[in-house]
């Protein structure tokens, strides 16, 4: 019997497996396609994840030490100047999906997670102890009993469907959106902004979701080659039959979004180049994200528009988020109730996702009365207060999950606090374990029944806690700024340290 499957080898389902192998657990993977996809999605990574990654180590075999946080972004299309924010909570990774994918593929195998590619979860059914999968490999159809099994098969997800889990949102048909890699003659080129000079529009920003009375334009020059994109209105249903797209679409679309005929040229370089056509958009949030054994993360829970890269940010979270408490789950030790929290805590931020993302949706349509709500919404996006809320809400930094106390960062993703000795609080959480941050030198004692599952941390820091038990996802579940905790505060801990971590090993 497997302690646990996860379906799906996409950034989520390996992201997960690392975590599971980080806290003890061999998951098994099952991936349907045999070989990794060169299919291009994300092209970065935007909001808190970036911070997780850094807190793994990830972040350095992505592009080395972690930099500042963004000065600028933008959210439906306009400019959020992220100076104006204090403090600035967005950090952006801009490497493609791909390159993730690879990195954590590396990660789960020098972590002993066995990956099966090429083989296909198509059935499922779930008793009191186990669940069974009926999978389909190259060697044809063979059977799996697992503890536990979690479907991170992605938006269209076979787990979902097969758990019975219903999938209620809406499936939006009125756009059509084109992009493709692509090259445009240089005396388009501002070379101070990095953007493109287009008569009659000035210069079009890079990585702006510039709008038109018509639709929607995107020129965003990657280092591995430009990118450009439209979105208009759609005219007509999809056939359901639709030949490849070509670059010529993309031109016609250009003209009808610009006004002006650019002339896009065929990408230079090495491939695999883009080239493609979607209609509509899917909003749709899975009804649970648990149903007895079976678990769902990632897209197999939730899908959105891609606008402003939230995607990654709420999946891989959401990995971290159930990686420990399955792992604590199977070894027995987890507090009644720890594995339900997965979904009450992560559902409720899938939910502002959806928001956010329908919200900026409805920024970037067609016609004058948008054109008024962004004129009004510019004036709001000067004050400081709505920039910091609306970055809060990108990155992720305004979740708060059920705080112990009410010190400020109870509850609230650990900032990145440097020990006195310049230890980075990044480096001690690579292996994924809990950890008491103990500044005060006086709570060693508190954590006795505990020391098989969390560490202790003495040292000093120059912030305002003293003291921080912070998750295994990076979340603080008890914070104190006291330098001699009194007897309540104490009392706090000791029923945080039981209510995630399970009883004290002497009780
Ligand atoms: C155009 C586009 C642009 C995007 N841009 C961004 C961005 O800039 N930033 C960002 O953060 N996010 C972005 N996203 C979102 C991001 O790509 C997704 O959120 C992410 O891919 C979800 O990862 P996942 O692991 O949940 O699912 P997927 O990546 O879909 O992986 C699911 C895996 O499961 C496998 N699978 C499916 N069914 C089975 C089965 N029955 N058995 C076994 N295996 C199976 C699939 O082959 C696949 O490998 C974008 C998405 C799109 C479409």
């Amino acid at each position: 019997m497997e302690d646990v499957v996860i379906a799906g080898a996409g950034p989520n389902g390996l992201m997960l497996a690392c975590e599971l192998a980080l806290a003890g657990i061999r998951p098994l993977v099952l991936e349907r396609l045999p070989e990794p996809t060169t299919e291009n999605r994300a092209n970065g990574l935007v909001g808190q994840v970036v911070r997780l990654l850094d807190r793994r180590g990830l972040h350095d075999r992505l592009a080395g030490p972690i930099g500042p946080p963004a000065p600028a972004f933008v959210f439906g299309a306009m400019r959020l100047d992220l100076t104006l924010t204090d403090p600035n909570p967005l950090n952006i990774l801009g490497v493609p999906q791909r390159r993730v994918e690879a990195m954590l593929n590396e990660r789960a195998a020098e972590l002993g997670v066995e990956v099966r590619r090429g083989h296909e979860l198509t059935g499922l059914t779930q008793d009191a102890d186990a669940v069974t999968l009926d999978v389909t490999g190259p060697e044809g159809p063979y059977r799996l009993r697992t503890r536990y099994h979690v479907g991170a098969d992605g938006g269209r997800s076979v787990t979902r469907k097969l758990a019975g889990i219903d999938f209620p949102g809406v499936t939006e048909d009125r756009t059509l959106s084109y992009t493709a890699n692509g090259t445009v003659p240089a005396e388009f080129a501002d070379a101070e902004s990095g953007g493109l000079r287009v008569p009659g529009h000035g210069v079009i920003p890079p990585f702006f979701h510039y709008r038109t009375g018509t639709g929607l334009f995107v020129y965003a020059p990657f280092p591995a080659g430009p990118l450009i994109s439209t979105m208009e209105l759609a005219d007509g249903e999809e056939s359901g039959d639709e030949p490849p797209m070509t670059l010529d679409e993309l031109r016609a679309s250009i003209e009808r979004v610009l006004g002006f005929a650019l002339p896009v040229e065929p990408p230079t370089g090495d491939g695999p180049h883009l080239l493609r056509r979607l209609r509509g958009r899917n909003t749709r949030l899975a009804a649970k994200f648990r149903e007895g054994r079976v678990l769902l993360v990632g897209d197999a829970a939730h899908v959105h528009s891609a606008i402003g890269g939230p995607g990654l940010n709420l999946g891989l979270q959401d990995a971290a988020g159930l990686g420990w408490k399955l792992a604590a789950t199977l070894h027995g030790w987890a507090p009644a109730g720890l594995l339900d929290t997965y979904e009450s805590e992560r559902r409720p931020i899938a939910e502002r996702v959806v928001m956010q993302t329908q919200a900026q949706s409805a920024l970037i349509a067609p016609g004058l009365e948008v054109t008024a709500l962004r004129e009004l919404f510019g004036e709001l996006l000067r004050l400081p207060g709505t920039v910091q809320h609306i970055a809060d809400l990108m990155s992720g930094a305004d979740v708060r999950y059920e705080p112990a106390t009410d010190h400020p960062l109870d509850g609230r993703w650990a900032p990145d606090l440097v020990l006195a000795d310049g230890t980075r609080l990044a480096e001690l959480t690579r292996t994924a374990r809990p950890l008491l941050l103990d500044f005060t030198g006086s709570l060693g004692d508190e954590l006795r029944g505990w020391t098989d599952r969390v560490d202790l941390v003495p040292g000093r820091t120059p912030g305002d806690a003293t003291a921080l038990l912070v998750r295994p996802d990076g979340y603080v579940a008890w914070a104190t700024g006291a330098t001699d905790p009194d007897e309540t505060e104490r009392k706090a801990l000791r029923t945080a340290l039981e209510r995630w971590f399970g009883h004290p090993l002497d009780a």
